[in-house]
């Protein structure tokens, strides 16, 4: 026989809990740890993004300031020359002889400055007194460039760097630097200039690896571009002075970094510039930020790429991982509901096992189970147990006059009433066989058994069922009743039943519908 264990059925409910806790707990560890490898992937892609744009900031600083030294120096080699030629001009006059010799001089200095690409010496009305390329062209004059206007107007004895021009005597573009001269009174009396080719810097920038994108350039202290690699024509001489990039970053300051998008050209790119101490120029070398960042950007696709992975191939097992736990809270629920009802469906079946089908009463088996039992408990407590045992009387007349169903159905209403006189828990009222009923007192002694057993037959009586074939008119009942004998030894359920049996066999003796103990 199986047994009902209702605490298994409720660890099994425990463990289904546990197993979804888990799974929440599954869950939110996933996510906390594709939260944590999202923010350490987006910290090292944004640290290596500032490492490289650091690094470029380094090498953009050391070139440009390579670079102001390298302009600082030609400039100063020219401002040398200019001063020396100045001063002999200034000392012994511009004739043709001192002309010559100041020839000489710059042809010497051409293997120190190998940027020269030439010197003039003009008067003060602008015209060609000396060029260092060889005989001066007839009529050749520079009245109308800014050098020579900006010396005529101005006494400062300084020199000044002009924008890009191209030269009169080579058709190349170069930079002017130059310088005013007096005569012996202390008059204006013309101009010297350096002219140094552009094309010299620009191989030097050349040579130098900022990327495809990169630029360097020479800009005036005003805004004025001098050079710029990658060179184009339509850029020279360019004016900055007003754009709101230079205004910005490059007016006023000694140096700095920048990123901005150039002016010329529209690409973006990272800046580092210099102004020089000596002279009115800013160096500036910039490198491309795409081109700069173009191998971050390689290296953060393959990081994302492989973080991506790792955590689609952990969403997958994570999900395959609480799919299994489901279905195995799913199983265990459906294992559990089975159970119970396995549970009930025992329980029903002991009920129906121990019960009369026709009466609902207990039935012969269980009395004698509930007998057993009470006369131990008996023996052990000392207590008192009675039984009565129930006959219809006449009841095969009453078959034979109305049919065996109706006689069914006046048994089933002698056993309602005999149900209502089991109050106690320990009674138990139960059918004994045939039309015989018995009733099991524990803790009755043989005076209450019988009060009990008359008040049946009254009950009976009360049902006021008709009985033709009896003399009582109506069904009646004799009942026999015993008390347990605590002395008798292990047969005593059996003695019991045999007194009972003789007192109702006494009963019917003495005319029936009557109790005999
Ligand atoms: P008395 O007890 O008064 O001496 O007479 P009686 O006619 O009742 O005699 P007895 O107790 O020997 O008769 C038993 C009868 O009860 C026999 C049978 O017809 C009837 N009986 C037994 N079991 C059932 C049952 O389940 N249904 C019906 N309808 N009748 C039953
Ligand atoms: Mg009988
Ligand atoms: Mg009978």
């Amino acid at each position: 026989m199986v047994h009902g264990q209702p605490h298994n059925g409720g660890g099994h409910l425990a463990r289904v809990c546990t197993v979804k806790r888990d799974a929440r707990l599954a869950i939110s560890l996933l996510a906390l740890v594709f939260a944590s490898l999202l923010t350490a992937t987006a910290w090292e892609i944004w640290s290596a993004r500032q490492r490289t744009l650091h690094d470029v900031d380094t090498a953009n600083g050391n070139l440009v300031q390579a670079l102001n030294t390298y302009a600082e120096g030609v400039i100063t080699q020219s401002a040398m020359l200019l001063l020396d030629i100045a001063e002999r001009l200034q000392s012994d006059g511009a004739g043709a002889g001192q002309l010559q010799r100041v020839r000489v001089l710059v042809n010497q200095q051409q293997n120190l400055l190998s940027q020269l690409d030439a010197l003039v010496v003009t008067d003060a009305q602008g015209r060609w007194l000396m060029s260092s390329r060889g005989p001066v062209p007839d009529g050749a004059q520079s009245s109308d460039r800014q050098f020579f206007l900006q010396h005529r107007d101005n006494p400062s004895s300084d020199i000044f760097i002009g924008p890009p021009i191209r030269s009169r005597s080579t058709g190349q573009w170069v930079l002017t630097i130059s310088r005013r001269y007096m005569d012996s009174e202390g008059r204006f009396a013309g101009v010297a200039v350096v002219n140094l080719g552009i094309e010299n810097f620009l191989r030097l920038f050349g040579k130098i690896d900022i990327g495809e994108q990169g630029a360097i350039s020479l800009v005036t202290a005003g805004g004025q571009l001098l050079v710029r690699h990658p060179f184009r024509e339509q850029d020279l001489g360019r004016d900055f002075s007003s754009s709101p990039n230079f205004l910005r970053h490059y007016a006023g300051a000694t140096e700095g970094r920048a990123a901005f998008r150039s002016g010329i050209d529209g690409l973006q790119r990272i800046y580092a510039f210099r102004r020089s101490e000596r002279y009115p120029i800013v160096t500036s070398v910039a490198q491309g930020q795409q081109e700069v960042l173009h191998q971050w950007h390689r290296q953060t696709q393959v990081i994302v790429a492989v973080v991506l992975a790792v955590m689609a191939v952990m969403a997958i097992i994570g999900w395959r991982l609480t799919a299994a736990m489901r279905q195995r809270t799913r199983a265990e629920q459906s294992l559990v509901q089975a159970r119970e009802e396995l549970i009930e469906a025992n329980r029903r079946l002991e009920t129906l096992a121990a019960q009369d089908p026709l009466t609902g009463l207990a039935n012969r088996r269980r009395f004698d189970e509930v007998l057993q039992q009470e006369v131990l408990r008996a023996a052990r407590d000392g207590s008192a147990l009675s039984l009565l045992l129930i006959d219809l009387d006449y009841f095969k007349r009453y078959n034979d006059s109305y049919g065996h169903v109706q006689g069914d159905a006046c048994l089933q209403a002698v056993g309602h009433v005999l149900q209502q006189m089991a109050r106690r828990p320990g009674d138990l009222a139960a059918r004994y066989g045939g039309e015989e009923m018995a009733l099991i007192l524990p803790g009755t002694t043989l005076e209450g058994a019988l009060s009990q057993a008359r008040r049946l037959l009254d009950d009976v009586q009360g049902l006021g069922a008709e009985h033709r074939a009896s003399p009582f008119g109506q069904v009646t009942a004799s009942v026999g009743a015993a008390v347990l004998d605590p002395a008798t030894g292990t047969d005593a359920a059996t003695q019991l039943v045999q007194a009972a049996d003789r007192a109702l066999y006494r009963a019917k003796e003495a005319g029936r519908n009557c109790v005999k103990s």
